[in-house]
Parts: C-alpha cells; sequence; structure tokens
C-alpha cells in the first residue's frame, strides 16, 4: 500500500459534500455486508436499499478514501480497451452488453448526481482524448471509427479545435466523446453515500473488517467495533484491498497489479488566465502510454496528472515533470506553484477489463477497473444490487479470482520507471 505520508488531497479540500459516519460500536445485522465505501459499495448500498433490502457498508477510513476519493474525475463511457477488442475478448454477446452498460454509465452517473443533488462539480460537455504524435492520431482515428460503428456520439475533432478547446497547442487531434464529463469525485462518493442513507443504508466508516467468516447460512464480519452479520457479502474493497488480510478479505487483491497516478492542483489562476485554459471546462488525457490527464476545477485550479506516486524518493522527479509539463501546454500561465500533491491505487488486471466473481456462495464482487472506475463502479454497483434480488442484468459473465503475474515486481517498475521517465522528459508532443 502506496503511504500518504506528505498528501494533500485537493479533493478532501474542496468537497462540497460531508464525511458524518461512525465507527461501528455494537453487532448488526443485515441483509447485505458491504465492505468498502468507495463507488462500487456506495452503488451497491443505495440501489439495495432502494430495493427495500437493508444493506450494511463498513469502511476502513472515510468515505471515498480509495480510488473514489483520488482520481482525475473524468466520467468515461467505457473502458481503455477498443470495443472491437472488448468484443473479441468478451465474445459477441457479452462485449455488446459490456459497452452498452458501460456506454450508459456516464448518464447513470449524472442522472444521480442530478436526482441526489450531489454537489461535485459536475461539467458534461464531454472528454477529449488528445492525440500525440502520428501514432497517436491513427489510434483516436480507429477508436472513432470503431465507435461510431456502434453508433456512439464520438467525433475526432482537428488540431485547431484541439487547440481551441484546451489552449494547448501541439495536439494533432482530439477525440471527443460527448456522453462523458467530469466531477469532483470525492464529492460524488460522499454524495452516494448521503443518498444510500437516506434511502436505509447503515454506513460505517473508520471499521476495517478483520475478518470474514460464514455464519450459517450467511456471513460474520468482524471490525474492531463490533460483527456484522449478513446474508450476502460484496467486497467492494478493489485496489484498496490489504493483501496481508485473511482469507476471502484479500481475494480482490489477487489478480490485480497497483499501478499508481499522482496528481498536483495549482493554486487558483485569475479568471482572465483560466478562462484561456479549457474554456469548457472538458477532462482531458493524452494517448501516451505513460499517460498525462489535465483537467480545471471550479475553483479555476489547474490539474495535472500521470503515472507514478509520490514517495519521498520520487516526488521532486515528478513535481519537476508536472510543472515543466503545464509550462510547455500552456506558456502563458508563467509561475506554477502547486498547493495540493496526492497519489492513488489504480487496479490493473491482465485483461483490462472489469470481471465479476462469485468468491463463495453469496460473496460477490467486480474488481479491475484498471483506472476507469467511476462510471462501471457505479454500474456495477446497481447491477450486483439487482444480481442480489435475484435479477441477473450483470454486463459481466462470473469468472474465476486469477492470480497476477509477479504484481509485485510489475508494480515496482510502474513506481520506478515513472520517474526515470519523468525526470528525462517533458510534455513532448
Ligand atoms: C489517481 C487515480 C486516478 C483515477 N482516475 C480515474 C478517472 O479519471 N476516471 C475513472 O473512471 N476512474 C479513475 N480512476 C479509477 C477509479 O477511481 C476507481 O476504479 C474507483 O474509484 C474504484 O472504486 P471502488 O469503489 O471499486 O474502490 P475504492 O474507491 O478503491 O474503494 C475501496 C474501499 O475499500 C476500503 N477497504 C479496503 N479494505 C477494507 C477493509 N478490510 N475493511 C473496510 N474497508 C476496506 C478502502 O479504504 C476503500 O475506501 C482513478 C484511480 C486513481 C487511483
Amino acid at each position: 500500500m502506496l503511504s500518504d505520508r506528505g498528501h494533500d488531497n485537493l479533493w478532501a479540500r474542496t468537497a462540497l459534500e460531508d464525511d458524518p459516519f461512525v465507527p461501528l460500536a455494537s453487532d448488526v445485522d443485515a441483509d447485505v455486508a458491504i465492505i468498502g465505501a468507495g463507488f462500487t459499495g456506495l452503488s451497491t448500498a443505495l440501489h439495495l436499499a432502494e430495493r427495500g433490502l437493508k444493506p450494511v457498508v463498513i469502511e476502513a477510513h472515510g468515505i471515498g478514501h480509495g480510488g473514489s476519493g483520488r482520481n482525475v474525475g473524468l466520467v468515461n463511457a467505457g473502458m481503455w480497451v477498443k470495443p472491437n477488442d472488448l468484443i473479441e475478448a468478451q465474445g459477441e454477446e457479452w462485449g455488446q452488453r459490456l459497452i452498452s452498460a458501460l456506454g450508459d454509465g456516464p448518464k447513470l452517473v449524472f442522472d444521480l448526481v442530478d436526482r441526489f443533488n450531489i454537489a461535485c462539480e459536475a461539467e458534461r460537455k464531454g472528454t477529449l482524448h488528445l492525440a500525440v504524435g502520428d501514432k497517436g492520431l491513427t489510434d483516436l482515428r480507429d477508436r472513432e471509427a470503431q465507435w461510431q460503428a456502434l453508433g456512439a456520439p464520438v467525433k475526432l475533432l482537428d488540431a485547431d479545435t484541439a487547440t481551441r478547446l484546451t489552449g494547448a497547442n501541439g495536439f494533432r487531434g482530439a477525440l471527443h466523446d460527448a456522453r462523458a464529463g467530469t466531477i469532483q469525485p470525492l464529492g460524488y462518493a460522499r454524495g452516494l453515500a448521503r443518498a444510500a442513507a437516506a434511502a436505509g443504508a447503515r454506513i460505517f466508516t473508520h471499521s476495517p473488517a478483520t475478518s470474514v467468516g460464514k455464519a450459517g447460512d450467511g456471513w460474520q464480519i468482524e471490525t474492531p467495533g463490533g460483527a456484522v452479520r449478513a446474508i450476502w457479502l460484496v467486497l467492494a474493497t478493489n485496489a484498496y484491498t490489504d493483501p496481508a488480510q485473511p482469507g476471502l478479505l484479500a481475494a480482490p487483491q489477487q489478480e490485480l497489479t497497483i499501478l499508481p497516478f499522482f496528481q498536483f492542483a495549482t493554486r487558483p489562476l485569475p479568471a482572465e488566465l483560466a478562462e484561456r485554459i479549457l474554456p469548457e471546462r472538458h477532462g482531458c488525457w493524452d494517448t501516451r502510454l505513460i499517460m498525462t490527464s489535465f483537467r480545471r476545477d471550479h475553483g479555476n485550479r489547474l490539474i495535472f496528472g500521470s503515472v507514478g506516486s509520490l514517495e519521498t524518493w520520487s516526488l521532486v522527479a515528478q513535481q519537476s515533470f508536472a510543472r515543466r509539463s503545464l509550462k510547455r501546454l500552456f506558456p502563458f500561465v508563467g509561475h506554477i506553484e502547486f498547493e495540493a500533491r496526492w497519489h492513488g491505487q489504480i487496479g490493473m488486471n491482465k485483461s483490462h477489463l472489469p470481471r465479476f466473481h462469485v468468491f463463495a456462495d453469496k460473496a460477490i464482487g467486480v474488481c479491475g477497473f484498471n483506472g476507469r472506475g467511476i462510471a462501471p463502479g457505479t454500474v456495477f454497483g446497481k447491477q450486483m444490487a439487482a444480481f442480489i434480488c435475484g435479477e441477473n442484468e450483470m454486463a459481466l459473465p462470473t469468472t474465476p479470482v486469477e492470480q497476477a503475474s509477479l504484481p509485485t515486481l510489475r508494480t515496482l517498475s510502474y513506481r520506478l520507471g515513472s520517474a526515470a521517465a519523468h525526470m528525462v522528459s517533458g510534455f513532448g508532443r
């Protein structure tokens, strides 16, 4: 687990939604025990409670402590894997189901934002995938053709339009996806928690599950303050699963390799300067292998991210890379000072697609969002709620848990490799 020492997560500073939840302090009974209060666990809880069931969520830290409170906030409609490759990997029927569920994912997120009035800086103007060089442009042309064949509202914009919409020169084009948008992710997670609690879910924070065992026909989950007894168990711990945990608790981690991703946020820019950057507040990322992202929040901070961790030994290299990159993108910005910096863990798997597991009888989970978990976590939370109610709407087949190959070595190589690459490169285009 990456340490958060020295971190300052912008989203925790600017979230307008509260986290009023307290630790579990006695034994409780539930229909469904959900471990993990990120998008997946909270969406499961909300949709179960709306169906009249009694879910209990237990979270080791605060709401959105994992990827859900640390991410870039790009509400994407699909995975990294291109549609044709996804269909090849999943087969025609499952592939089409998954594409359709993920394509509708941003709509589900924004509908929830509207329905529960979630304060999360929601922007629905789409996202821009930015082409770096000929290779990037070819990749985006291919993506555009594949998505358009499926009727998706994506369009490849030329270099001039990319410049107008980003304020940055040098990108060869941009793939605009009108289904997508951006959010303040921690605000969204906390808003989901508020909605779930209002619908009847009980949520306990700072309550780590320390063991899980069968109890009669159901499950018993121990925490330091009490136990949860439930018929069903949902493991929603994903990349924040501690692999040292006993038994089932460690299961979601087994097939994941951890990819670290960091972000730096500038101080708020003066309005006249900020308006030259991302005038429509699109969220952006580029086509490079070591991907970078940038966006502007409602406080007019520029937020820049890339692969890597912010540890004592890598912080200086990553910060200098972020500053150089922003200066190249937006030379008119002048001196850049960061007011927040943080990193998070992304759970990657071999297929680069989420996977649905039945870990044991009445113990389920969807793992491996591969850096695309806002809409998919929300979608699969809803689908797992339906599954528990006996309606199989899952857009994923049940798959056994696989063992990731050399996960520790790969994670270490991401951490070291990104710092080395960033030490020598700027934002080359
Ligand atoms: C830096 C970063 C940038 C990203 N950018 C994007 C993006 O722009 N768009 C996008 O769609 N996705 C993005 N992602 C991915 C996305 O954030 C995740 O896929 C998503 O948040 C996963 O949600 P989750 O609910 O499944 O898991 P998480 O949000 O990770 O939640 C798991 C929770 O389980 C808790 N937990 C773990 N063990 C226990 C235990 N024993 N007992 C109790 N609780 C426990 C953790 O504390 C944690 O809160 C990004 C991820 C990162 C890290």
